[in-house]
């Protein structure tokens, strides 16, 4: 755990003026004070202090309502570190209170390795049925199976990537000159085990830039589901094997999903040891190692909606390297949507442990690209590309959702960058 007041003094710039107010989506969906990231602050304080017990329900009520989307963050004037007052709040309530059987549950089937193998295997089996599409709905069962179909590989069919057994992932000229650099692929839980076409396209995309990635053993979950649920000490361990594994190389360390960028890039304060430290200056969102930008693809006549991730634009703050891969694909327009930088509401558990206020926030988001009509919705997590496509799926609106990079994909196989 980390030194001193453990995040709590991530708090102490709050000066109450509400300018995160309006930023903060539960606020906007509740309208309470309770419910806002200035209420939730003084919920903390009190509990540092010792006046709130750590067992309060009106405490853990507010504080499991919150989405940890930081989206307070960057409008707050004062710097108040919300995202570490709210880890360690966390931590102390479920030191106090336990995790739920839910969470817990939820944790072992989507992390543990060997189960979540088998849980996996068994969601691309029954994706590859077309049924949890035909049944997306807006209750539990329905929104769950809408998020499963929401993992199917949208774009082209998979096989077509596929010629005589060879997987085509060797581009015809790299656009940047040879020998290649390296950057290690960190894999993750639902993106290996439902999105492992993204990390194809993470590959092959990355190589005509003039990345080779490789492969690195014995690496594990990245934590973050484990810290949102306040298990503090489970995710430690979770980082010391991620540092142990990927050793002390210089290379890059790219993630494709925002939710594990945004922890792993965190893992120096965390473990407060200077290996990890290096290791967390090593991460990088895939779409930062396009930098300055990526080579261009073929156009692609799509109307696009970007819908950052929180965990991405919030807590990463990469904010413009996406728009530049999206630049890089001519004719494909950029469709504005209002509130577009607002949490679609799935944050890590929260949209299986809140779901009457996970699908408040994200009915609000759905409403916007319905009027905004995007045949794509882009968005970087894993989570966030379930929620959205569950949710679009439940009002029966026939967008696609893709990562960025599948876009880019796509646009390097039109342009014959691929052999
Ligand atoms: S968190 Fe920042 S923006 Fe919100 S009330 Fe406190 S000082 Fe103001
Ligand atoms: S993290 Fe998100 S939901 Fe929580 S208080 Fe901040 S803006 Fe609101």
């Amino acid at each position: 755990m980390t030194e001193g007041r453990g995040g709590f003094e991530g708090l102490d710039a709050c000066v109450h003026c509400g300018f995160c107010l309006q930023a903060c989506p539960t606020f906007l969906a509740t309208g309470d004070e309770a419910d806002s990231p200035r209420g939730r602050i003084e919920l903390m304080r009190g509990l540092e202090r010792g006046d709130i017990a750590a067992t309060d329900p009106a405490l853990f009520y507010h504080l499991d309502r919150c989405l940890g989307c930081r989206g307070c963050e960057p409008v707050c004037p004062s710097g108040v570190q919300y995202g570490h007052g709210l880890e360690a709040a966390r931590a102390r309530i479920t030191a106090a209170r336990g995790v739920s059987r839910l969470a817990r549950l939820a944790l072992w089937t989507l992390t543990t390795p060997g189960v979540s193998g088998v849980a996996y295997w068994f969601g691309r089996l029954l994706r590859a049925t077309g049924l949890p599409r035909l049944l997306a709905g807006w209750g539990r069962f329905g929104f769950a199976m809408g998020m499963l179909g929401a993992t199917k590989p949208g774009g082209r069919r998979r096989d077509e990537a596929v010629r005589g057994g060879k997987r085509r992932t060797t581009p015809t000229a790299p656009y940047r000159p040879l020998p290649p650099l390296t950057a290690q692929l960190f894999r993750g839980c639902v993106m290996q085990g439902l999105f492992s076409h993204i990390h194809e396209a993470t590959q092959r995309t990355l190589a005509v830039n003039g990345y080779q990635t490789v492969e690195v053993s014995g690496q594990v979950c990245c934590g973050a589901l484990h810290a949102h649920a306040g298990l503090h000490e489970d995710a430690l361990e979770l980082a010391r094997a991620n540092v142990a594994a990927f050793g002390d190389g210089t290379e890059p360390i790219v993630v494709n999903s925002a939710g594990c960028g945004a922890l792993m890039k965190d893992y120096g304060r965390l473990l407060g040891d200077e290996r990890s430290q290096r290791f967390a200056a090593r991460v990088k969102d895939v779409t930062e190692l396009f930098a300055p930008a990526p080579a261009p693809g073929a156009p692609l006549d799509l109307h696009v909606a970007y819908d950052p991730p929180c965990h991405l634009l919030h807590a990463q703050g990469v904010a413009e390297a996406p728009l530049k891969l999206f630049a890089a694909i001519p004719l494909l327009e950029l469709v504005p949507v209002p509130g577009a930088a607002e949490c679609c509401g799935s944050a890590g558990l929260f949209t299986l442990l809140e779901p009457e206020m996970s699908r408040a926030v994200l009915a609000t988001k759905i409403e916007r690209l319905r009027e905004a009509a995007p045949q794509v919705v882009a968005t970087g997590n894993p989570g966030c590309l379930m929620q959205l496509g569950a949710g679009l799926a439940a009002a029966g609106i026939r967008a696609q959702v893709r990562h960025p990079v599948e876009l880019l994909d796509d646009a390097y196989r039109a342009a014959g960058r691929y052999e």
